[in-house]
């Protein structure tokens, strides 16, 4: 028997995805169905509705469900749940379908249908609507009015510009996924479903997991963090996105190694597994940091590790607002429906000369000027121009992984800093 966390919305893993003859007829059925392309946002959210990392979602969500989720992250049964998911067609596509119809779900990218759909309801979603949608979801203590927010949200938020150039029309009902895409190849040994994670985690004996979420290189501050969850739980569980990021953030085939390399240099391997996951970045700050901690349940781990500015971009949410946000939400009607992972919350983290080791907010009583503080965009920058970072920033195999890669780029990128970035 396990005795991990239950899977979030008391139904077990929903999985969407077939296997064997049950795949072969839906693939040869899927043939003869209408297709309708989808951007590799919906990719990565379709795959992971078919391996049960959204559970209990079984399809894209209707018009009820995301009014729902962006005004009291509820969806239209009652379940907690804090970023829409949704699936956006174009007005020719829109205009072709009807409520009733089956239809495939294509990956261009990919040239593959992803999935084929069940379409129980075609709703249109007009600009104020997407605009409302926007202040609810990606809207925080760094811009805290909307006229603050929307002066810089279309131009610098990778997030709302995603919301507001989608399609007009969006369509809801249940999938059936045929594919996970490239990832169970090209990411071979990292790429997990949550039943592969749950029974690693359970192999091991392990009831209570934290998770870290990871998005930039591993270095010395997330290394920490992940130390003081080893320390409280059982084991950790080092999960990347492997989905796509904006221009100028590190691959993830990079970053898998660099945390190969510090797992096996600086950690007892026994007490952590590294994992990868499907989906991109929607930089939705704190409400991230609730999805995050919601698939995180599905992927077996009872703790979520946020730390400061997590899921963050630019300066739109308060540094520590992803922690603040878990003791807001509104609790669900029925207990089974709530979110069961809970935040472990960690100060800002550093190296701190004078502490002569890691420390937080919370443990040095030191100063600025005694602590390597540098964000992850900061050490982008620096070594995209080449330069030489900090002592005790990142581990040594770490910084040589980040630097070959760099080096290997023929087009340099320009990579914008904000006032989070330097500490200040
Ligand atoms: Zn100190």
């Amino acid at each position: 028997m396990s005795n991990l966390i239950p899977p979030h919305g008391g139904k077990g893993l929903t999985c969407c995805l077939l296997e064997g003859a049950e795949l072969d007829a839906e693939k040869q059925k899927a043939q003869g169905l209408k297709k309708v392309s989808i951007s590799p946002r919906i990719k990565g959210d379709l795959i992971m509705i078919g391996i049960g990392g959204f559970s209990p979602l079984t399809g894209f969500m209707t018009k009820a469900d995301w009014k729902g989720v962006c005004e009291n992250f509820l969806t239209a049964d009652g379940t907690f749940w804090p970023v829409p998911v949704t699936l956006d067609v174009s007005d020719e596509d829109a205009g072709a379908i009807n409520e009733g119809d089956e239809i495939a779900l294509y990956d261009p990218e990919g040239d593959e249908i992803m999935a084929t759909m069940q379409v129980t309801e075609k709703y249109a979603l007009s600009n104020d609507e997407k605009k409302w949608e926007c202040e609810k979801v990606y809207m925080g203590e760094g811009t805290p009015t909307a006229e603050e927010f929307w002066k810089i949200a279309e131009e610098d938020h990778p997030g709302v510009q995603m919301v507001m150039n989608q399609q007009a029309f969006n369509l809801a009902g249940p999938v059936k996924v045929l594919s996970e895409g490239e990832y169970p190849t090209r990411y071979a040994g990292v790429y997990h479903r949550p039943e592969e994670s749950r029974k690693i985690f359970d192999d091991a004996g392990w009831s209570e997991v934290a998770a870290l979420q990871l998005r930039n290189p591993m270095h010395r501050s997330h290394e920490y963090l992940c130390k003081i969850a080893v320390e409280v739980c059982d084991g950790v569980y080092i999960h990347s996105l492997v989905g796509n990021l904006k221009p100028g953030d590190i691959p993830a085939g990079v970053r898998v190694k660099c945390i190969d390399a510090l797992v096996k240099n600086y950690f007892v391997e026994k007490n952590v597994v590294q994992g990868g996951y499907p989906l991109d970045m929607r930089y939705a700050g704190p409400r991230e940091g609730l999805l995050h901690a919601v698939f995180r349940q599905n992927y077996g781990c009872s703790k979520m590790i946020i730390g400061r500015d997590h899921a963050g971009v630019g300066d739109f949410y308060g540094m520590f607002e992803a922690q603040t946000i878990f003791d807001k939400i509104p609790a669900p009607s029925e207990p089974g429906k709530a979110l069961l992972c809970s935040p472990l919350k960690i100060d800002w983290t550093f190296y701190c000369y004078k502490c002569d080791g890691m420390a937080s907010l919370r443990t040095c009583p030191h100063g600025k000027e005694d602590r390597v503080l540098l964000s992850g965009t900061m050490l982008r920058k620096m070594l995209s121009e080449g330069g030489d970072l900090p002592d005790h920033f990142g581990r040594d195999e770490v910084v040589a992984i980040l630097r070959a890669y760099y080096e290997g780029l023929t087009e340099k990128v320009e990579i914008k800093t904000h006032k989070a970035a330097t500490g200040d």
